[in-house]
């Protein structure tokens, strides 16, 4: 059976098939990097990831770019309000999140392009668009999409934009679906851009570029006019994905993303988390209360990434226990390789209808919670079959690999990681490296080319300004 996702564009699953067979285009928003990051950005994170290891799973080679947001208004606001510029305020932000990310074993992605390395690509697109008539300069400076000129506005959000008066503007990167209107491409420089050191000259006028610009100019440079996935939270469907399909579309004439897909929420002992409630958490105050990254994973697979999950203590014990279970079974099926050998199969027919079983449930617009059923049942009937003992050696290795397979998606093993994305970690270090050297961060870039000297890869630069990653040591062997 062919993978099944769930479209937002039309609001239904479809079966799913890249552009280009075997590889799939991948893009999803990235952190805006004002502060950490909190739980509920990584539960959208690690949905995005669950879509991106069972792509390569299935066989797909996948280009995934994830963007850094660190010119907008809440990084600007931040800065002034610290009294930094924008370059030094977001920094150790963008460390934090690469910390958070490896903590909770997110494979990196192929690129992530910071907004404030890539203003030519945003001031090209906003040529395109001004040529093209869609865009028109305000008398207050700064660049504006005319949503009338577009006709598939609101195709996405199903918000209805040609009714509204026309002129009718906003300048500010967040407003709510009552709010739509003629929404914001370049923003002429105010005196507090200046200060934070975030306004740079274009042909248009000096000023800094909208959040939803970035995400379709960095979108199309790395991944072309026509990409197959763009994922993101349920909150960003409006405006900022709306926007993002208008000003792509607008420019290419061609279709921006063929699926749409959103995570749902995140709660805290039920209620929307907020530093005013108390239940505001970030990845690192679980790490520091302890929490293995697998029993995360494991609550968050728990819930389908559609529907509301709520965030409790109890959930999240109750998540590490199950996820305890998996380690201590994929202890005795290592261990059990070793031992004495035998003639029964039944380990290795479990472990084929487990597998069977999780490939039905992820085909399903990623049911990780069937996944995961699948793999609970499979823990009891492999203990049993390891208690009566008498194991087949070609069914337990094959057993074992089944369990390495399908966790190496999941990730909800505690313990080391597996799964083998080292080459996948390796070139997303050496993409951190090019962009810590691009913001004269020289020392993180060294700190780079250590940790990447230290699992055996190699990175230089090359003469034409780019980089190569090679691997100079073999992989240690996995116990
Ligand atoms: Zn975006």
């Amino acid at each position: 059976m062919p993978l099944r996702l769930f479209n937002t564009l039309t609001r239904r699953i479809e079966p799913f098939a890249p552009l280009h067979p075997a590889k799939v285009t991948l893009y999803t928003c990235g952190p805006t990097v004002w502060n950490y990051a909190h739980i509920g950005n990584f539960r959208t994170f690690v949905f995005e990831d669950v879509l991106r290891r069972y792509l390569e799973y299935s066989g797909f080679a996948v280009l995934h770019v994830m963007n850094l947001t660190d010119v907008d208004d809440r990084t600007i606001g931040a800065a002034n309000k610290a009294g930094v510029k924008l370059a030094e305020h977001v920094k150790p932000f963008t460390q934090a999140f690469f910390e958070d990310r490896d903590y909770l074993r997110i494979e990196p992605a192929t690129h992530y392009p910071a907004a404030t390395t890539h203003i030519p690509a945003m001031v090209a697109l906003v040529e395109r668009l001004l040529a093209k008539g869609v865009a028109y300069k305000g008398e207050d400076g700064s660049v504006y999409f005319a949503i009338a000129k577009f006709p598939g506005y609101g195709k996405l959000s199903k918000v209805e934009g040609r009714t509204l008066k026309d002129g009718a503007r906003v300048d500010s990167d967040e407003y709510s679906k009552e709010d739509a209107r003629d929404f914001v491409l370049w923003k002429a420089a105010k005196p507090e851009d200046e200060a934070a050191g975030a306004a740079w000259d274009a042909p248009f006028g000096r000023g800094r570029p909208g959040w939803h610009l970035e995400c379709s100019a960095m979108s199309q440079q790395y991944l072309g006019e026509t990409i197959d996935i763009h994922a993101g939270g349920v909150d960003l469907i409006f405006p900022h994905h709306e926007d993002e399909i208008a000003q792509s579309e607008a420019a290419s004439g061609k279709p921006f993303a063929r699926v749409w897909m959103h995570g749902e929420f995140l709660q805290v002992d039920g209620t929307k988390m907020s530093k005013r409630f108390g239940n505001f958490l970030t990845a690192r105050d679980l790490k520091e209360s302890g929490w293995d990254a697998a029993a995360i994973r494991y609550l968050f697979g728990q819930t389908h990434y559609r529907k509301q999950l709520n965030f409790t203590d109890d959930a999240i014990k109750a998540a590490a226990t199950g996820a305890q279970r998996l380690a201590e079974l994929r202890r005795r099926l290592a261990e059990a390789a070793s031992g004495a050998a035998g003639g029964n199969a039944e380990l290795g027919e479990v472990a084929t209808s487990m597998e069977t079983g999780f490939r039905a449930a992820m085909d399903e617009d990623l049911d990780v919670p069937g996944a995961l059923a699948a793999l609970m049942t499979f823990v009891r009937e492999a203990n049993a079959a390891l208690d009566a003992g008498d194991v087949a050696p070609a069914a337990r290795q094959s057993a074992l690999e089944a369990f390495d397979r399908v966790t190496g998606v999941l990730q909800v093993v505690p313990g080391p990681a597996r799964g083998g994305a080292d080459e996948a970690w390796a070139k997303g270090m050496a993409e951190e490296r090019r962009l810590a050297k691009a913001t004269r961060d020289f020392k993180r870039a060294d700190e780079i080319r250590k940790a990447l000297l230290d699992k055996g890869f190699e990175v230089r630069d090359t003469k034409d300004g780019g980089y190569e990653v090679r691997r100079v040591t073999p992989p240690p062997t996995d116990t």
